[in-house]
C-alpha cells in the first residue's frame, strides 16, 4: 500500500479492527472493501472481518454488546491474544 493513500484527501481508509482497506461510498455510511492497492496494484493484507466475528462468538459476545477495547482496534490481531491461527483453520480461510 502506498503510504500517501491513507489521508483525508482520499475516500480511502484502513479499518484497523478488521485489517481491512476500503473506499468510502459518496455520502458515507458504507465502504467497498478492496484487496489490491488502487495505485500500485500490490496485494493488500487479507481482511480479518470473518475472524473478528468468530472471535466475538468464542468469547460469548454479540456485535451489539460492549466490545472489549482490544477488539475495537488492531490490538486483538497484532497481539494474537485469541490465537488467530487456530481460528483461521476452523473457518477454512
Ligand atoms: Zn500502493
Amino acid at each position: 500500500m502506498c503510504d500517501q493513500v491513507i489521508s483525508d484527501d482520499f475516500n480511502l481508509e484502513f479499518i484497523p479492527k478488521f485489517r481491512e482497506y476500503g473506499i468510502n461510498y459518496v455520502g458515507g455510511g458504507s465502504y467497498q472493501v478492496i484487496d489490491f492497492c488502487p495505485w500500485c496494484g500490490k496485494k493488500l493484507s487479507s481482511s480479518l472481518r470473518e475472524v473478528w466475528f468468530e472471535v466475538l462468538d468464542r468469547i460469548g459476545l454479540e456485535p451489539e454488546d460492549d466490545i472489549p477495547l482490544e477488539m475495537q482496534s488492531e490490538a486483538w490481531w497484532v497481539n494474537d491474544k485469541y490465537k488467530i491461527d487456530k481460528l483461521y483453520l476452523n473457518i477454512g480461510v
